[in-house]
């Protein structure tokens, strides 16, 4: 896959120890209930791949939820669309731990835990493998972040710009920005 002038940021071996050290955290608060993992897509598909094969606790089910916002731009609307239902029966009663690439204004973190709260789990956390603190617009809480990270549009590990560099194996920056 094309690299162009793109820079790396968080190179594949700290990603891999990142996700190790977040899957440990998420052991030790999931050890005895177990938890349903809510996906938040696309960008957040390749991370919760990676977590799901390194957590030990037990995963009851993995469900998805597409959330966008930039529509091919490199900047939050604020309007947050949320697609893909979820079965309620799924997730009611539950401990549901959402899964995100990267944490940024937060509006997608309120809207997707709005939703899922919704649905009546018996508790609810959010982990986010990257974050953006600079950036934020909204005060959410996020229990688990992999990497503080500076203010750069990031690609790569699922993450794209206008759909491209999602296959990339590490997290990339534009230099030049
Ligand atoms: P928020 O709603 O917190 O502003 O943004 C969260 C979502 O915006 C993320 O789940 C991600 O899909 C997208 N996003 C935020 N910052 C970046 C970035 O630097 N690069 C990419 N590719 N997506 C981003
Ligand atoms: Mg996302």
């Amino acid at each position: 896959m094309r690299r162009d002038g793109l820079a790396v940021l968080i190179p594949e071996d700290e990603l891999r120890a990142g996700v190790a050290t977040l899957a440990r955290e998420i052991d030790r608060d999931y050890a005895t209930t177990g938890m349903v993992i809510v996906c938040v897509l696309k960008g957040a598909a390749i991370f919760t791949a990676d977590l799901l094969r390194v957590l030990q606790a037990e995963v009851h089910r993995l469900e998805f939820v597409r959330a966008s916002s930039y529509g091919g731009g490199t900047q939050s609307s604020g309007d947050v669309r949320l697609t893909g239902t979820l079965d309620p029966s799924h997730l009611g009663g539950q401990h549901v731990l959402i899964v995100d690439d990267i944490a940024d204004t937060g509006y997608t973190c309120v809207a997707v835990k709005n939703y899922i709260s919704g649905l009546e789990p018996a508790s609810l956390r959010y982990c986010t493998l990257l974050d953006k603190p600079d950036r934020r617009a909204v005060e959410v809480q996020y229990d688990y972040v992999g990497f503080t990270i500076p203010n750069h549009f990031v690609v790569g590990y699922g993450m794209d710009f206008d759909e491209r560099y999602r296959g990339l194996p590490a997290i990339y920056y534009f230099p030049e920005e």
